[in-house]
């Protein structure tokens, strides 16, 4: 008798056996769709394996039968190897795991009936076609990458290249060998709508070759281009993390653009990593893995160091072009200055624009250029208070100021969106003099239009682009010129070459800088320095002015000359230094409940049940717990939120302690307490 391991998606974490009716056998294989009966109801599961004994521990009377099998296989054998190898590394249920590596429909008993969905707007828009003389940096890079093809188990590449280095050339050729070859490739972006230009090019070179995969595609259409993949008809997929599930037989290799991005990490469901799951499902499939980046993660570049990543480097624009320079603008000064200035007048805050930058945004104005001003934070100021009470005004769900916006007119909360009118008199002593404090990117553009009457501003954030088309909209005529300044958050700083910007504005460097996370000097580093990028791609003398309360700040200091290596070399000492990743592991056990004191107790429950398991497993102190304690932002949607780390000196210590305490955390399951483990976090608040 045959029998299968089958992974059903429900949160349990054990595949479970089935008996493989005989007229059946031969379409039962790793990858297969079946329907099961489980807990009494039919429901589709993947067959993991295949094996001729039923385990030893169930009684093989009381196996149930697959009732049927549906289709093709879904997934490939080393597809179900990583699969597996995604679900115990990130504690995650096997079967969920499956379930979010397919289009809906192919988990659903009964899918809703299929017609053909729209073409994605992405894949309409072809770039134009280039053709150039490579630059040696990009010839060594491809050497680079060749030779580690050429080995057949190719090491991933850190593809470490400063901002408009012509990255892209390298990822198309790297592609063109791959598909020559009669292989496939995958290449991932942050965002599919702040990167048009590459999927641009991608199309351009590929043709109807090219396949999408993203989470804003209906799941008619995710379905449509995941059977384009599986029937050979597309070679390269272009995708946001999800993209790493595309279902192509022949990897080649995979491309992670922007490696250093947060968005690779996933939030919710399956906690996976997609850099760190690309490099497992490469080394799985014999396929190359290049990371491109102008800012690496330092993850990343300790691989680099410790060997496990080769690298190589392009230190230089294409086409001559320069770095811009960067003006690191002192407010402590400036506000110092405007004190001075206006003292009969009476001014709450200081004025957002320092006059350095007001001058510099005047200068090229009358040169016909245009200029990026980003801020990293939307609407209009970041809370109101009363200034007779000192009053202010916080979500009810989520213990957090709620921010001011002016059009329209609004108090908002930016985790849950809770909304109120603006009160008139305060609440809490019925004074009238309520203000804002803090500013957004609202305030910003209102600051620009007061300053200078006759030019044209958009702003592009959350606020102003809800529709994908609108942010295309605003892209376009920032190419056209019909735009002269553009202010935004980190929307704008990602991937974009406008060649007529020749200023950018950082209104607030700090913002980042003061967060509760061993990563915070790491955030700020890679944004100044994508943010500076943005100015002057092919011009000289383009300029950014950077404007901080602690200009002698490391990060700021890096970035201002453009060099992440001294970063990285500072940030080491820091992190070896007080024990943080990479130089050890994390798991952050993130445990949450709409009663705070039952969080509470079950936290302390949790942490004394692996403290115990620590010494059961005697563990001497290599494995340390950390917490439990509330998270930096304790209350968000009405649900208390608690925290626990753990500490491990490298992944194996970490995943040998988390196989077993893994169910002993799961036991606590119930009762409305959530539970997730966040293997490797990235978002500690
Ligand atoms: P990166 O991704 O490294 O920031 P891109 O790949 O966007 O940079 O390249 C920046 C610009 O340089 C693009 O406009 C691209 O067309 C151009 N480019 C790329 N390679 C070359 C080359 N060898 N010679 C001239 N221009 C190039
Ligand atoms: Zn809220």
């Amino acid at each position: 008798m045959l029998y299968a391991k089958v992974a059903i998606p429900a949160p349990t974490h054990a595949a479970f056996s089935y008996a493989v009716p005989e007229d059946c056998a031969s379409e039962v294989r790793a990858g297969a769709r079946v329907v099961v009966s489980f807990r009494r109801r039919l429901t589709v599961g993947f067959v993991l394996d295949t094996m001729d004994e039923a385990p030893s521990h169930i009684d093989a009377n009381k196996i149930k039968p697959i009732e049927s099998v549906l289709g093709d296989a879904v997934f490939s054998p080393r597809m179900c190897e990583w699969l597996s190898w995604l679900a115990s590394y990130y504690c995650a249920p096997i079967g969920e795991v499956c379930r979010s590596a397919l289009p809906k429909r192919l988990t659903q008993l009964k899918p809703p009936k299929t017609t053909r969905p729209s073409v994605p707007r992405e894949l309409e828009h072809r770039g134009e076609q280039q053709d150039f003389v490579l630059t040696g940096d990009q010839q060594n890079a491809l050497k680079l990458i060749n030779d580690e093809l050429d080995t057949k188990k190719p090491r991933p590449v850190l593809l470490y290249g400063v901002t408009g280095s012509g990255k892209t050339e390298v990822y198309l050729r790297l592609f063109e060998r791959v598909v020559g070859e009669g292989k496939q490739a995958i290449l991932l972006v942050p965002e599919i709508g702040l990167t048009p230009q590459l999927t641009a090019r991608v199309i351009e070179r590929f043709g109807e070759k090219v396949a999408l995969m993203h989470s804003q595609l209906t799941d008619a259409q995710r379905h449509h281009q995941w059977e384009r993949i599986r029937a050979g008809e597309a070679n390269v997929v272009v995708g946001t993390r999800s993209g790493l599930f595309a279902p192509l037989l022949n990897l080649g290799a995979i491309v992670i653009d922007e490696e250093h991005d947060s968005s690779y990490k996933q939030d919710e469901g399956v906690l996976y990593h997609a850099r760190d799951a690309a490099v497992m499902r490469g080394q799985i499939e014999n396929a190359i893995v290049v990371m491109g980046s102008a800012t690496p993660s330092i993850e990343s570049f300790a691989n680099v160091q410790g060997d496990k990543y080769r690298c190589c480097h392009l230190s230089e624009r294409t086409g001559g072009g320069v770095l811009p320079d960067v003006h690191v603008i002192d407010m402590r000064h400036e506000v110092a200055r405007q004190k001075a200035g206006d003292s009969e007048k009476k001014r709450h805050e200081h004025a957002s624009l320092s006059r350095e930058l007001v001058d510099a945004i005047e200068a090229t104005m009358s040169r016909g250029e245009q200029a990026m001003i980003f801020l990293n934070r939307r609407g209009f100021a970041n809370f109101l208070i009363c200034e007779s009470c000192g009053h202010s005004f916080v979500c009810p769900n989520c213990d957090i100021s709620l921010s001011y916006h002016r059009h329209p007119e609004k108090l908002l909360c930016h985790y849950c969106d809770y909304t109120v009118r603006p009160p008139t008199k305060c609440p809490s002593c019925e004074g009238i003099d309520i203000v804002p404090m803090g500013r957004g990117t609202e305030r910003i553009e209102m600051e620009l239009q007061e300053l200078f009457p006759k030019v044209r501003i958009a702003r592009l954030d959350r606020d102003t682009v809800a529709k994908a088309t609108k942010r295309t909209s605003i892209f376009k005529q920032m190419h056209d010129g019909t735009i002269d300044i553009l202010v935004g958050t980190q929307m704008i700083a990602k991937g974009h070459d406008f060649p007529n910007v020749t200023l950018v504005g950082i209104v607030s460097a700090d913002v980042a800088l003061h967060m509760p996370d061993f990563r915070a000097a790491e955030r700020v580093f890679q944004l100044t320095t994508q943010v500076s990028g943005r100015a002057g791609r092919t011009s000289h003398g383009a300029k950014v002015m950077l404007q901080t309360f602690q200009p002698e700040h490391t990060s700021f200091e890096h970035a201002r000359v453009h060099d992440f290596e001294s970063f990285f070399a500072n940030e080491r000492v820091h992190r070896e230094k007080l024990g943080y990743p990479p130089y050890v592991r994390l798991a952050n056990v993130r445990m949450s409940a709409t009663d705070s004191a039952k969080v509470d107790r079950q936290a302390h429950s949790i942490a004394d049940e692996l403290k115990n398991l620590c010494a059961r497993m005697k563990l001497d102190g290599s494995v340390r717990l950390l917490g439990p304690a509330p998270a930096p932002m304790e209350k968000v949607r009405n649900r208390y939120r608690w925290q626990l780390l753990i500490k491990a000196p490298d992944a194996r210590a970490m995943s040998a302690f988390l196989k077993q305490a893994h169910p002993a955390i799961r036991a606590f399951e119930r009762q409305g307490l959530r539970i997730a483990i966040d293997v490797d976090p990235i978002n500690l608040l």
